[in-house]
């Protein structure tokens, strides 16, 4: 791991205007692996003065060429992904086999996905007597979170520089390395200077001056559903595009007749991945009551096989919240089937897998978003109860159904408040869109969709 004393702008590495720093902590054993600046308003300052200076002539370069660079940038993390794997593992906690596959696999498939996009999306069209110019939004300010520390970041910026954008990223504090190593890849790729810049810094500090900035003209956040009400409302205030992707609750939906030992042990693997640090996690289990007991069983079994397999939590104050959650869900009258609050290692921040029976839809832990390896199992008595219950939560990311077959599934699913849905065990699609209905979010990241929230239209007539 290479250490850097600055901040990536205007395409070299910058000292810090301010003195601070932040320590990143290796959550598995608790020891303090790097520092790096705390951003102050100054960097965010130069960072997107050096974005709008670059914006006019990235956003003139050919598509073909915008799209040429990104292939680049994929070939580079290509070549690094050990690199970015181990790094991942160090800040995040991640099992290694899931640093590669995930951590690293996932942004290197996203950013290929923008190289062939850029290249071939209708950047201009003809509607009647218009011709329409699909152009580039502007600055962006891009705000990411932990969980999936590079992947947050290349689906804001793939898509972005596709689109012809200049771009500013304030990762989060918790896992600013890997962050490091993306803006190497940018300045290995050959992406002209100031096209990319990025500002390590405190959320509320750094963060918080990305969106206020007069120069930027998007502000594209994914974390909590507090801090994006704060954005939104900066935003919003500021007549700024925005785009938030927040929290979930996602329900599985298991109907009756459906390949249950199947149905419960990927929702359990689900849950477990990550350690539960996935905003659309299926952590709320939902069965026909009929089934519920031998469910409840399978679910406990998986869990228990995940003991020694999962990482730790990112950090301290995510492991404290964890339990904290776990004690709410004992005290208001769930059942621990498997795991409970004590931590499974004396170093770490780890807790165990976790899986409560006998929860009910009002419940704390059936609501609120728990981000940790938790999953509730709840009871329902017919399709309509099951649809109640799984619209019941103020959020609406993701989700799954297993049926006997795909069309029961998707009868139900179309009834689904949610922006995706699994159908019996479907996979992870890097080109379609994902976000969220209601509270968890506005707007789409990935694929075409995530490519259109970057551009807006100008259209003339003749
Ligand atoms: P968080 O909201 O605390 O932080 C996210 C980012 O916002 C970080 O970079 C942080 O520094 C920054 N930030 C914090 N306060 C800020 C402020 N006042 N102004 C500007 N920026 C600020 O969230 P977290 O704890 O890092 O992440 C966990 C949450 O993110 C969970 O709720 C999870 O569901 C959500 N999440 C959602 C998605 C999604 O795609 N929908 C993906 C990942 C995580």
């Amino acid at each position: 791991m290479k250490a850097h004393d600055g901040m990536y702008i205007d395409g070299a590495w910058r000292p810090a205007a301010g003195p601070g720093v932040i320590e990143v902590v290796n959550p598995a054993d608790e020891q303090v692996i790097a520092t790096v600046p705390a951003g102050t308003v100054e960097d965010v300052d130069a960072a997107v003065r050096a974005a709008r200076a670059a914006l006019p002539g990235w956003a003139a370069t050919p598509p073909a060429e915008r799209a040429a660079r990104l292939a680049a940038l994929r070939d580079v993390l290509v070549a690094r992904q050990d690199e970015i794997a181990e790094t991942v593992t160090a800040e995040l906690g991640s099992p290694p086999k899931l640093s590669q596959t995930v951590h690293a696999g996932v942004p290197i498939a996203v950013t290929g996905s923008y190289a062939e996009l850029a290249a071939t999306y209708a950047f201009e069209e003809r509607t009647g007597n218009s011709t329409v110019l699909h152009e580039p939004v502007g600055v962006v300010g891009a705000i990411t979170p932990w969980n999936y520390p590079l992947h947050q970041i290349v689906a804001k910026t793939a898509p972005a520089l596709a689109a012809g954008c200049t771009v500013v990223v304030k990762p989060a504090e918790d896992t600013p390395l890997v962050a490091r190593l993306f803006a190497e890849a940018v300045h290995e790729a050959g992406i002209p200077a100031g096209v990319f810049n990025l500002v390590t810094g405190l959320g509320p500090v750094a963060g918080q001056a990305l969106a206020e900035h007069p120069g930027v003209d998007l502000v594209s956040f994914t974390g909590s559903t507090a801090v994006g009400r704060r954005i939104g409302a900066i935003a919003s205030g500021m007549v700024k595009k925005v785009a938030l992707e927040l929290g979930g609750k996602s329900a599985n939906v298991i109907l009756p007749g459906a390949d249950l030992a199947r149905a419960v042990n990927v929702g359990v693997a689900n849950v477990m991945s990550n350690s539960g640090q996935t905003c659309s996690a299926w952590t709320r289990m939902l069965v026909h009551h009929d089934q519920y007991d031998e469910a409840v069983e399978l679910a406990a079994a998986a869990a228990a096989k995940y003991g020694d397999r999962i990482g730790p939590l990112v950090s301290a104050t995510q492991r404290d919240r964890v339990r904290g959650y776990i004690a709410k869900g004992v005290a208001e009258g769930a059942r621990l089937a498997a795991g409970g609050p004590d931590s499974p290692h004396e170093r770490g921040y780890y807790v165990s897998p976790t899986v409560f029976a006998d929860v009910t839809p009002g419940m704390t832990i059936a609501q609120e978003e728990i981000f940790g390896p938790v999953l509730s199992v709840l009871r329902y008595t017919d399709e309509d109860d099951a649809l109640r219950i799984a619209n019941g939560t103020v959020y609406g990311l993701a989700g799954a159904v297993w049926a006997a077959d795909e069309t029961e599934a998707v009868a139900f699913a179309r009834r689904m408040e949610t922006g995706q849905v699994d159908i019996n065990g479907g996979r992870f699609n890097p080109l379609a869109p994902f976000g969220g209905y209601k509270q968890s979010g506005v707007g789409r990241e990935l694929g075409a969709h995530g490519l259109a929230e970057y551009l807006q239209t100008k259209s003339f007539q003749f």
